[in-house]
């Protein structure tokens, strides 16, 4: 028991959000050795600390910085789920003091291979799950992450059946996991849930610990989305952390708070410095010349979600009848006051999402207008997605809603 309350990760940093109050927790070390793994934190090292030290600093480090503790904590590494008495404390501690949405990001090793780990999590308080899906071939997996994939298709599999909302997501690596992988991933998890999210997204050589192939092109990266998309309406195609990246412009900044609470405004060039750092001992040339020839692109993470949400909406366009039920989705923010995680609703003709918003007033009071708008406007963190697309890319709030169209709400104070 005294063991179990001492038990102790090592925290490299927690990184603090300026577009919203969040919070990332940066835990170091892994049971996984991805030849394409971009995360130094991986390799263990930062300070050891038991859960209750974690939260100490976790909560005197936004009280500093938002004067609160914010909304949302998302948990990653390296893999947060390696010590579950440390994550269960953490998760437990974290809803006491008043954080809503906590997102775990993770291999789903452990939560494939612990039958109780999941169900534990649930009860604990984590809201929304991130699995990488690295391969659906078990010889593929096993040679780039050294484990089979059982355990992390088993964790798929609970965290669907669980009240956790869950994203999957999948490195696109040409010649490695490419449209065959995809297809049968998507297969799998339609299976499962036809309306799991999903998420593809291209992989980093610049960054990547082995320089196992390149970057996917953009036609590539599309065709991954065809393929997805034919099995999962909800597939996408991004870069990295979307929530961050709902709408340009993108976040070009981050604060990044050290155990000892220090705190450094740190851009994407002190990102790429600590990664070069971490590479230089195994792939220092190849790796530094990469970086010169290519910078990180913000502008292909927004083209490549853009082209997802475009080619969901003229879809949608084209089938779209006038009227009809519209299905509305909740983020787990507003479930409190909804009940539900989604509604349809009957139009005659077509309408707008003002048109939709406002039903949705009379359905749920004041308090719903207050909780996602700010005057006329969608509050910034808040946003609305239309058939896939994004209404800021549309007419925002004045965009048209014709019958069997889908809209999804999400909380970027919560968000995915
Ligand atoms: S990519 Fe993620 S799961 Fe793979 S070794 Fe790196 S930190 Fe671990």
């Amino acid at each position: 028991m005294f063991l179990h309350t001492m038990s102790k990760r090592g925290l490299q940093y927690f990184t603090l959000s300026e577009i919203e109050p969040r919070v990332w927790f940066m835990l170091t070390g892994c049971n996984f050795r991805c030849k394409g793994c971009f995360r130094p934190a991986r390799d263990g090292g930062g300070t050891l600390l038991t859960a209750d030290e974690t939260l100490e600093r976790v909560e005197q480090a936004c009280l500093n910085y938002y004067g609160k503790v914010p909304a949302e904590a998302m948990i990653t590494g390296g893999e947060p789920t390696l010590d579950k008495v440390y994550l269960l404390s953490l998760l437990k501690g974290l809803k006491e003091k008043g954080f809503e949405e906590i997102v775990l990001m993770t291999n789903g090793y452990a939560l494939g291979e612990d039958e109780n780990y999941v169900t534990e999590l649930e009860e604990a308080g984590l809201t929304e799950a991130h699995v990488d899906l690295k391969a659906f071939s078990e010889d593929i997996h096993r040679w780039y992450t050294g484990k089979s994939n059982k355990p992390v298709l088993r964790a798929i599999e609970k965290l669907n059946e669980s009240g956790i909302e869950l994203l999957v997501q999948t490195i696109y690596m040409p010649g490695i996991v490419d449209d065959a992988e995809i297809e049968q991933i998507a297969r799998f998890l339609a299976s499962l849930n036809k309306d799991m999210r999903y998420r593809i997204n291209p992989f980093a050589h610049v960054f990547a610990y082995e320089k196992v192939t390149r970057r996917p092109t953009l036609e590539e990266m599309e065709r991954a989305y065809e393929v997805a998309s034919k099995y999962l309406p909800n597939a996408i195609i991004s870069r990295s952390c979307y929530r961050e990246y709902p709408t340009p412009p993108p976040q070009k900044t981050w604060i990044t708070v050290y155990p000892d609470l220090t705190v450094k405004r740190r851009g994407m060039k002190d990102q790429a410095e600590e990664r070069l750092s971490w590479l230089s001992p195994v792939r220092s040339e190849s790796v530094i010349g990469d970086w010169k020839r290519e910078e990180w692109d913000f502008k292909l993470r927004h083209s490549l979600l853009g082209i997802s949400e475009a080619k969901k909406y003229v879809a949608k366009e084209e089938k779209g009848s006038g009227s009809g039920h519209v299905k509305v989705k909740f983020p787990r923010a507003l479930h409190g006051l909804t009940r539900t995680r989604e509604l349809e609703l009957d139009f005659d003709g077509s309408t707008t999402i003002e048109e939709v918003l406002e039903r949705l007033v009379e359905k749920y009071g004041n308090e719903f207008r207050e909780k996602i708008m700010d005057g006329s406007e969608i509050r910034r963190s808040f946003n609305i997605y239309l058939n896939g697309m994004n209404i800021k890319n549309v007419q925002d709030i004045k965009t048209e809603v014709h019958g069997n169209d889908e809209i999804i709400i999400l909380s970027w104070v919560s968000g995915g």
